[in-house]
């Protein structure tokens, strides 16, 4: 058997439920305000990202 090709199996995916993806976001912290009282950039005002 040449060993050049290796076969690639599809892992079977985990049976972990995904969370909901809402974090507090990094930026702001949540407040959806940046450090300029402007709205943050990073979640666009809503807070978590
Ligand atoms: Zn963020
Ligand atoms: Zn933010």
């Amino acid at each position: 058997m040449p060993p050049d090709q290796h076969q690639k199996t599809p892992e079977p995916e985990t049976a972990e439920p995904i969370p909901p993806r809402r974090w507090q976001c990094c930026h702001c912290g949540g407040t959806g305000l940046d450090s300029y009282g402007d709205t943050c950039p990073h979640c666009l005002g809503l807070g978590f990202c």
